[in-house]
């Protein structure tokens, strides 16, 4: 076994838990994260991130104290202000010797090459997010294979300037029924109930709605499909928000949502996209390059579940740092490097399995 040398980069709930995950893993010998935003900007990122059971778990036997995070459960899902989250990571990684981060610190190609220039094996973990362009500034494309999910979505986003950004249960309704009529959409369901399920989300300030629909040949589902009426959707949200919200949160009049709410237009096909090209080794200078969370992998549909999917692509990371810091011939470099592309493609198969019926459509 010899050592490897870690760099990440993004400082988001990917980054970060990565950043934690790699110290626990003997051959690491020092880790640095490079996060272009400033400190404070982080910290006060307002939206929410969610963590399902099964990530909770994964996390906890990564020593995550969720216990000492603020934040609320629910049927074993824990949500928690984003900013809050990370700092609660932050604290943990810096504990350790091992590990700098550098704040408004943007990595470009002239940071792989100084990189390049330094002793030894390096693992460079890309977690700059959707729209990170690290992997094009190393001269990869940018190429992403599309998988339909089977359903339809909307989303919707209402901004409370007056609220605190305090984390909110979420709230799922299922089986729900549009009535378009007052839009002289006179539909009946000849081919089947379309079943909406709603889900509101978010914090006191920032409220998420979505709404999603398995496919189907519905009138109302083509309708809303089909339609370019802002003035039908919005009052879909609306509607939907009014009845539905926690007893404790105010009513919104149709004055605030043309004000204050942010919304799809129509319903959209979702889809997961993937990154062709997630893991690439750099021989010349015995550096490794892997995407990870958002960067490899997301929906064009902010359920606010997106992180789950991260969470399980990182729970192979260990392993594959086990392999690479073993990996002392070509052979074994290329199957460590198959090792991680194929856990992201089961991962990937998954979700567009049942990763959406799980999320969106389970009664639980
Ligand atoms: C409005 C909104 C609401 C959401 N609500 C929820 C929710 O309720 N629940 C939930 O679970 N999820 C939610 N999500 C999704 C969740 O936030 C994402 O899944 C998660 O942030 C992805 O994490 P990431 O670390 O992959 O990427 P990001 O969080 O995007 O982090 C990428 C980081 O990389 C940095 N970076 C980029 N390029 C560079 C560079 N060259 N050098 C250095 N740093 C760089 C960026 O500054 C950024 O900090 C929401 C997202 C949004 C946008």
């Amino acid at each position: 076994m010899s050592s490897i040398n870690i760099i990440i980069v993004g400082a988001g709930p990917v980054g970060l838990m990565s950043a934690l995950l790699t110290l626990q893993n003997r051959g690491v010998a020092e880790l640095v994260i490079f996060e272009e935003r400033k400190r404070t900007d982080i910290f006060n990122l307002s939206y929410q991130v969610s963590f399902d059971a099964k990530s909770v778990q994964f996390l906890t036997e990564c020593t995550v104290d969720f216990d000492n995070i603020e934040g609320c459960w629910m049927d074993g899902t824990f949500t928690a202000k984003v900013g809050v989250f990370l700092e609660y990571v932050l604290d943990r990684i810096m504990t350790s010797s091992k590990a700098t981060v550098l704040f408004s610190n943007k990595f470009d190609r002239q940071e792989f090459d100084n990189m390049a220039t330094s002793e030894g094996r390096h693992l460079l973990i890309v977690c700059d997010g959707r729209n990170g362009q690290t992997f094009r500034g190393l001269g990869f494309h940018n190429f992403c294979k599309e998988y339909p999910c089977g359903a339809y979505g909307a989303i919707a986003a209402i901004k409370r300037p007056e609220q605190r950004d305090i984390p909110t249960p979420e709230k799922r309704v299922h089986n729900l029924t549009f009535d378009l009529s007052a839009y002289g959409y006179h539909l009946s369901e000849t081919n089947g109930f379309p079943g909406f399920s709603l889900k509101i989300f978010g914090n006191s300030k920032h409220r998420f709605l979505s709404i999603a629909v398995t496919k189907s040949d519905s009138n109302v589902v083509k309708t809303l499909r089909s339609v370019l009426d802002r003035s039908m959707m919005r009052n879909v949200f609306l509607k939907c928000f009014n009845v539905f919200k926690a007893v404790t949160e105010q009513s919104i009049s149709d004055s605030y949502a043309l004000h204050h709410m942010e919304f799809s237009p129509r319903l959209f096909e979702i889809k997961l996209s993937q990154r062709c090209e997630t893991v690439a080794y750099f021989d010349d200078c015995d550096t490794f390059v892997l995407a990870e969370g958002e960067a490899a992998l997301s929906f064009n549909f902010h359920t606010g579940l997106d992180i789950n999917p991260h969470i399980r692509c990182l729970m192979s990371l260990g392993a594959f740092i086990d392999k690479l810091t073993a990996a002392d011939s070509e052979n074994s470099i290329l199957e460590s490097m198959v090792f991680k592309i194929k856990d992201l493609e089961m991962v990937c198969k998954e979700l567009v399995k049942k990763g959406l019926k799980e999320a969106m459509f389970s009664t639980r």
